[in-house]
């Protein structure tokens, strides 16, 4: 596994944090069916700690985690249901 992904563990513990539910639309997520999103990215220096770590339905990763497979990230601190301080809200 490269050291650029989250480990199962920091997975685990942003889907608890956020109580399952994606970052950005709220929707209720099953288990493993969200996507683990680097909110700063790893060309940008962002680590695959559990700060760094949000999860988000597959819809909200495509449109609003990435602009298109060539401009990869969209650098965003606006998850409506991610609060700045890391708790959801
Ligand atoms: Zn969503
Ligand atoms: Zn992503």
């Amino acid at each position: 596994m490269s050291p650029k992904e989250f480990t199962q563990d920091v997975k685990d513990r942003a889907y608890i944090r956020q109580k399952h539910a994606c970052a950005h639309c709220g929707e209720k997520l099953a288990v493993d069916s969200g996507f683990a999103h680097f909110k700063k990215p790893v060309e940008l220096g962002g680590d695959s700690t559990l700060q760094n770590c949000v999860i988000l339905c597959q819809k909200c990763h495509l449109q609003y985690g990435h602009i298109s497979k060539w401009a990869k990230f969209v650098i965003t601190q606006d998850y409506p249901y991610f609060a700045a301080d890391g708790l959801p809200h």
